[in-house]
């Protein structure tokens, strides 16, 4: 018989700079707890040459793929997750509402084409998972069991309520309460940043409430991110946010606004430690 899975301790994120270089978001209380890494890369400690200088995680922006290769196995040793680097899931990002669970709908990248999707859930010991994103918002959650999804919520996604559809998913597998899983939102482009235009907007504040909209023409990808959350289950004190903007970051982080339209990705990453 399997023990009980534990309470989680409340979500938090601390920076660390590995021995690598690699720059990431983590939090050490969910690893003690639950054994599941999480990690948010910047874009600091990477091999890339301008224009995606840094710790480019992304195969498709045009970079060069050796880099890119050497910048996820630096990124995956900082998390301490080198020995899994066979069994990294990293999806076809398509601004999709569609979660898979990896070993079911969706396999190691050594081992098949990534499917199209834009969360991925997985119950398996000792198997990675990457997303990548350039102000698009990352989101991690991990039920007490260790089992986890990383979820791309960018403008399409969040009308979608992608992340309220992962954490459903996900305690709906685990038979878990979707209040008592931690909801981690990495690095993205903020509500005063994000000019998206009046039409836009109203569209979210009718589908998802007022504090979508940031003045008139600006859009929180956050609120909206975060109502998904609560109506799909999620605690609001189980839900936090590293709070850093993607486009007033660009040392540290990568921007598709900011940089004109290219530039590398930085990663949400997560795994079960064996
Ligand atoms: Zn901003």
């Amino acid at each position: 018989m399997s023990l009980p899975a534990p309470v989680l301790p409340l979500p938090q994120l601390t920076g660390v700079v590995a021995s690598n270089g690699v720059h990431f978001l983590t939090d050490e209380r969910l690893f003690e707890a639950c054994g599941t890494r999480i990690a948010f890369t910047g874009r600091r400690g990477g091999v890339s040459k301008p224009p995606y200088e840094g710790l480019d995680l992304g195969t498709h922006v045009g970079d060069d793929p050796a880099d890119v290769a050497v910048n996820r196995r630096l990124a995956l040793e900082a998390c301490g997750l080198s020995a899994f680097a066979n069994e990294l899931i990293i999806p076809n990002q398509v601004h999709s509402s569609t979660v898979l669970f990896a070993g079911e709908g969706i396999l190691p990248l050594s081992q098949a084409a990534a499917p199209d999707c834009d969360g991925v859930i997985c119950s398996s010991p000792g198997v990675p998972v990457l997303l990548c994103f350039a102000d698009c918002v990352p989101v991690i959650i991990v039920a007490p069991d260790g089992c986890f999804a990383v979820v791309h919520s960018g403008r399409l996604g969040a009308a979608q309520r992608i992340a309220g559809g992962a954490l459903e998913a996900l305690a709906g597998a685990r038979g878990l309460s979707p209040a008592s899983c931690n909801v981690y939102i990495g690095p993205h482009i903020c509500g005063n940043c994000y000019e998206t235009g009046e039409r836009i907007v109203q569209s979210f504040v009718q589908l998802m409430g007022p504090d979508c909209a940031v003045g008139t023409a600006n859009l929180s990808l956050e609120a909206a991110v975060r109502h998904a959350l609560l109506d799909a289950g999620a605690c609001s004190e189980r839900i936090h946010s590293c709070g850093t903007c993607t486009l007033e970051s660009t040392d540290d982080y990568y921007s598709y606004r900011a940089e004109d339209k290219i530039c590398g990705r930085h990663g949400a990453i997560s795994c079960m430690l064996p």
